[in-house]
């Protein structure tokens, strides 16, 4: 059976070279697998007759009973079409042809009884419904009754006439040809257990239900198993990882600790702090090397537990080292660890690519002979010189800008595995963190220090500029600084570049030298540009930062409390709550204007809803995923993890990604290497579930 699904397309009935061609360039399907697992995105239900007086444009699909009236062609050039009236006693509605209409009044004579199916939509406020399928009721099962599965399609198979009817037909010739039944892949006591329905079965009915009840069984059991397989194959690396690699064991808090804890600590630990602190301590001390994802919005206090951690690597003998992914970012942390650590007995350094050649040497000198207890620094601490006497704890800040390879090489820097702490403030919802992450622990900061000022978020539209400029203008007089941030898009990049430029003349127009001073930052700069433009910024010599989006993640301008979008429905939202995150790190009331036009999508106006009426980025990611699929969510692309799933969602099936990923653990811990009988079904299929990533834990 297996071997028969894995047939090439074109030889099944209905489709032949050409189509292949086109399934596999459009669908990348390219096998009877593949297109088997091409599943429906929706159904209709074809049980159902509208009455044309019930019909509005908003429903996704009618179908209706009567008679066409006659015929029209109206129109020319590309407006020429062919107009039906049709009519079912109750009202009138259009159908309208723009192509292959030639054949239609033949086949579908005036006066004729005809079942119609398709999309209702408005034109010159009359309803119409174009291209719409018409089938003679009285030819023998010309009239589905059941759910009709939809397919999505694309212009060019429509040009083929790959429909999504005509993909159910394919569907059909396939599973009509089939030599025996599916082959099942879950134990049948797990089905039992689970009260999940067979995959022949649901093979079947996913495409071709029964009944509403019928598909959803259906749709459970492969979403089920999709995510099982995917869970049950990280759980598994995992287990065989902690079973080979032994971590240090970092038993004592001493004295680094405790004399920052009571003496050097300015505040309170809040209790989300406290929290992860006891998980990172735990994993620490458990023998095993941990593996350590730390979520937090920026501004929850990551980097102070960062350096908590690092202390208690230090009072157990260790060295430790923090690595930023930009230069500015790295500054940042040894300004801030270093004024934490003010007058006490620790070694901090900084090493970046700027550091001078002479000036690495006593950095070197110092990992090596181990005076050296913290270094920070951007890639140039992975560079094969850098070697450490006893490197115990690694702590990577922004994780999703670090490729997967310089990670793997900082492990070679010690005998024993470090801990690895990885810390991002990109908030991932929970369910995605659980399988992109899946062999990662996750710890998160959910919970601001207190005292800090919710950030006042507004929608505004570009003819409302002057006020918005009005606004700005108060502030800025009132000593704050601001950003106003351009958005930026591969493919047009000089286009961008023009908006930006437009912008900045409108800007250096309303806010005129010598009052006011403008700070330029965009891609086509050259680092040391860049640079010094930041730092320009920084020290408050300019006031206001005009930038496209190349600022950089985690940059702390206390002072900096006003955040303007420009074109922000072209920004997805966990950028935008990024940008955002820029600002509010100061005392002041801190203000983000988000500016469009007044032409908006659906999903981009609830983009800018959804950043109005929350600052929480937990809330947001999970919104962003239930926009866009995961396959989008910013850095799950940059990180090079394939996303493929065919049938779950990570956005909307959490429930059953929760189950699946406590079905595999509890199979696991009774049966760690999946060696029982009952079990042996796993082992084969447990591959499956790996979407394709790499396991920087094995590469050693
Ligand atoms: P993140 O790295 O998560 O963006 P930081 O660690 O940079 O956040 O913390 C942001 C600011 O909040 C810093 O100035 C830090 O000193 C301060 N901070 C951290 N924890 C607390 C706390 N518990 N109470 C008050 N301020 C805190
Ligand atoms: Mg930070």
């Amino acid at each position: 059976m297996q071997q028969y699904l894995q047939q090439d397309i074109q030889f099944l009935q209905g489709t032949g070279p050409k189509r292949a061609d086109i399934l596999r360039q459009e669908l990348q399907i390219s096998t009877l697998e593949d297109l088997l697992t091409y599943y429906p995105y929706r159904y209709v239900d074809r049980s159902r007759f509208y009455k044309i007086s019930e019909i509005t444009s908003d429903m996704p699909f009618i179908q209706i009973r009567g008679k066409i009236h006659g015929y029209a062609s109206i129109g020319k050039g590309r407006g020429k079409r062919l107009v039906a009236d049709f009519t079912d006693g109750s009202g009138r509605i259009e159908l309208v042809w723009f192509k292959g209409a030639k054949w239609i009044p033949e086949n579908y004579p005036v006066g004729k009884e005809l079942v119609v199916f398709g999309r209702p939509s408005v034109y010159q406020r009359k309803l119409n419904v174009v291209h719409p399928e018409l089938e003679d009721p009285e030819k023998k099962h010309a009239v589905s009754s059941k759910l009709q599965a939809v397919y999505s399609t694309t212009e060019k198979l429509k040009d083929y006439y790959l429909t999504s009817k005509a993909i159910s037909k394919l569907m059909a010739n396939l599973i009509k040809g089939l030599p025996q039944r599916f082959e099942e892949t879950l134990p049948a006591w797990l089905l039992q257990k689970l009260n999940l329905i067979n995959l022949d079965s649901a093979m079947r009915q996913i495409h071709f239900p029964d009944s509403i009840q019928e598909y959803k069984k259906a749709e459970l059991r492969l979403k089920f198993e999709e995510l099982f397989y995917i869970q049950l194959n990280i759980l598994k690396g995992k287990t065989e990882r902690n079973k080979r690699f032994r971590g240090n064991v970092f038993e004592t808090v001493g004295e680094s600790f405790n004399t920052f804890y009571r003496e050097h600590l300015p505040f309170e630990l809040t209790g989300a702090q406290k929290k992860v602190m006891k998980e990172i301590r735990r994993d620490m001390g458990s023998g095993r090397q941990m593996n350590r994802l730390l979520q937090g919005d920026v501004g929850s206090g990551k980097t102070l537990v960062a350096l908590m951690s690092m202390l208690i690597a230090m009072d157990n003998g260790f060295q430790t080292c923090i690595m930023a992914p930009t230069e500015i970012l790295a500054q940042q942390h040894y300004r801030s660890i270093s004024s934490f650590l003010e007058g006490m007995d620790v070694r901090v350094e900084l090493l970046t690519g700027s550091v001078k050649k002479a000036d690495r040497i006593p950095i070197h000198e110092g990992l090596l002979d181990g005076s050296l207890n913290i270094l920070i620094g951007t890639h140039a601490v992975i560079e094969d010189v850098v070697q450490f006497k006893r490197l115990g704890l690694v702590v990577i800040d922004e994780q999703h800008r670090f490729g997967v390879a310089q990670r793997a090489r900082l492990w070679k820097k010690a005998d024993v595995l470090p801990h690895v702490l990885v810390m991002t403030a990109t908030p991932i919802p929970r369910t995605l963190a659980m399988t992109l992450y899946g062999d990662l622990d996750v710890s998160v900061i959910d919970e601001l220090p207190p005292g800090r000022k919710a950030i006042i978020t507004r929608h505004s539209y570009d003819s409302k500029r002057l006020q918005v400029f009005g606004f700005l203008k108060k502030q800025l007089d009132l000593g704050r600084q601001a950003y106003i941030v351009y958005p930026l898009i591969k493919e047009s990049e000089t286009m961008d570049y023009k908006d930006l430029e437009d912008g900045l003349e409108s800007i250096s127009r309303a806010f005129p030298p010598p009052d006011y001073q403008v700070s330029v930052l965009h891609g086509k700069m050259k680092a040391e540009e860049k640079q010094a433009s930041m730092s320009h910024f920084v020290a408050g010599r300019t006031h206001i930062m005009v930038a496209t989006t190349v600022i950089e993640v985690g940059v702390d301008v206390a002072n900096a409390s006003i955040m303007i979008i420009e074109s922000a429905e072209r920004f997805g939202l966990s950028q935008l709550h990024q940008l955002r995150g820029r600002v509010g790190r100061g005392a002041d009331q801190s203000y983000c204007i988000l500016m469009s036009g007044y032409k908006l999508s659906d999903e981009g106006r609830k983009r800018l809803d959804t950043m109005v009426a929350t600052n929480d980025g937990f809330e947001i990611a999970e919104v962003d995923l239930k926009l866009r699929g995961p396959g989008d969510i910013e850095g799950t692309q940059q990180s090079g993890i394939p996303f493929n799933l065919k049938i779950a969602h990570l956005g909307r099936d959490g429930q059953i990604l929760q189950l699946a990923r406590d079905t595999a653990e509890l199979i696991l811990v009774e049966d760690p290497g999946l060696k029982l009988e009952k079990n042996f079904i796993f082992e084969k299929h447990v591959k499956k579930g790996n979407p394709g990533r790499i396991d920087w834990g094995k590469i050693s």
